[in-house]
């Protein structure tokens, strides 16, 4: 092959940049078995210009070391909607009014998961709340580019190898606003499809919406790991126990090859403000309920530090120490550990039943409950001397 963008193809975050710039168009994608999308090139009409090396985020990627940290929430309504505290919406309805076009993720047709441009709050509603599914980029690289000849500020928010593909396709631009959201690693849609599968004949009808991250108390609780979906009108909660896309997501066991080695599980970020959940601030502010959404926010660069008056109209925000916001965010320092059983749901994906298959490579085994049991009374034992 004249020019492989990838030696190992587990290495292609699927960001899908490359095709984007290809002068002569002449990547296309592949599934593999895992249903995870990869590039191919057509020899008879690769040029050997190697611009789909240069700009792929795997191969390079410009850092900003984080200068700020804060946590805070915006208000109560506006936490609901969100899977954090709010901050995106909060960085929309600061940047929208001042012309900017905001990039985002929303739910589309047939809970396809794929970016879309915003240029107003209303139409910028779609991008809020996680959707924990590799989102396709949907040549929006090129329209970025676009809108910035046109002369338009963009916001351009994604998961890392998303924003660091954006960075290296545009380069330098005082226009464009980079705000990367920390993330654990994403399946692929077509895992998705199983699971609105699953539920069309759980309950006999059409699904007619998805939410993760739902916030509504179940059993009296706000639980982070559940999810809301509406069929035939009617309302469902579920938790990972009752739902098979939950219960796999959080369990690790099926997220895309390369984000077991994530380039941005690292305390240095590609954007100019980061966005996670601050887990553990309860423990130094108790009266934040990071159950119910407290937001994690990086600032990066001078410009990012610029809006901080501005974030504070909008979100009750405190200053943290950075050392302490990386220490609790696993993702700001390591990727992903895969399930142990990862190989074995993918192998049987597409022989036996979605919900069954999940189960299957679940089902936490005697050894295992014992080890766990074991792990929480020493960290118990440990805290009780500690006093
Ligand atoms: C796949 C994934 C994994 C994540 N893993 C972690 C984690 O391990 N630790 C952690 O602290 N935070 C993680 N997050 C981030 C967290 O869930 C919140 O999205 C983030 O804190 C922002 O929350 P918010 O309340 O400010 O706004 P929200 O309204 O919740 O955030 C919406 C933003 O997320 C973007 N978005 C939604 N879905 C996707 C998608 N599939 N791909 C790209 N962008 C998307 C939207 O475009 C918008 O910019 C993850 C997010 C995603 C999408």
């Amino acid at each position: 092959m004249k020019n492989p963008i990838y030696s190992i193809s587990s290495e292609c975050s699927g960001c899908k940049v490359c095709a984007e710039i290809c002068p002569k168009k002449c990547i296309s994608f592949y599934e593999d078995a895992e249903h995870f999308a990869y590039p191919r090139v057509d020899e008879s009409l690769c040029i050997d210009c190697r611009r789909c090396v240069a700009v792929c985020p795997q191969k390079k990627a410009t850092f900003n070391f984080v200068k700020e940290a804060f946590v805070g929430s915006h208000s109560h309504n506006e936490v609901f909607k969100s899977s954090s505290g709010g901050a995106f919406w909060a960085l929309c309805q600061i940047l929208i009014p001042l012309g900017y076009v905001v990039i985002g993720v929303k739910w589309m047709d047939g809970f396809k998961v794929a970016y879309d441009v915003a240029f107003t709050l209303d139409e910028a509603q779609g991008f809020r709340k996680s959707k924990y599914v590799l989102s396709d980029t949907n040549g929006i690289f090129q329209k970025v580019k676009n809108l910035l000849k046109d002369g338009k500020k963009v916001l351009f928010t994604g998961t890392p190898c998303q924003v660091a593909a954006c960075k290296n396709y545009i380069g330098d631009s005082d226009k464009l606003f980079l705000v990367d959201i920390v993330c654990h690693g994403a399946p692929n849609q077509e895992i998705f499809n199983k699971e609105v599968n699953y539920i069309e004949r759980k309950h006999n009808g059409k699904l007619e919406s998805f939410e993760f991250r739902q916030k509504s108390p179940i059993n009296g609780k706000v639980n982070s790991r559940s999810a809301k979906y509406v069929v035939n009108s009617k309302e469902y909660y579920v938790e990972i126990n009752d739902d098979p896309f939950l219960r796999g997501y959080y369990s690790r066991l099926f997220y895309r090859p390369s984000c077991g080695t994530c380039h941005f599980a690292r305390p240095e970020r590609v954007g100019d403000v980061t966005l996670a959940d601050a887990w553990g601030v309860h423990d130094i502010l108790p009266d934040l309920d990071e159950l119910v959404g407290v937001s994690l926010l990086l600032f990066n660069s001078s410009k990012s530090l610029l809006l901080l008056p501005e974030i504070r109209r909008f979100m009750s925000i405190r200053n943290v120490d950075k050392e302490w916001a990386i220490s609790t965010n696993l993702q700001l320092r390591v990727p992903t550990r895969f399930h142990e059983y990862r190989c074995d749901f993918f192998k049987k994906i597409d022989v036996i039943d979605f919900e069954q298959n999940v189960r299957a490579c679940t089902r936490v085994s005697i050894k295992m409950r014992i080890r766990k049991y074991l792990g929480l009374t020493i960290k118990k034992i440990i805290g009780y001397y500690k006093k």
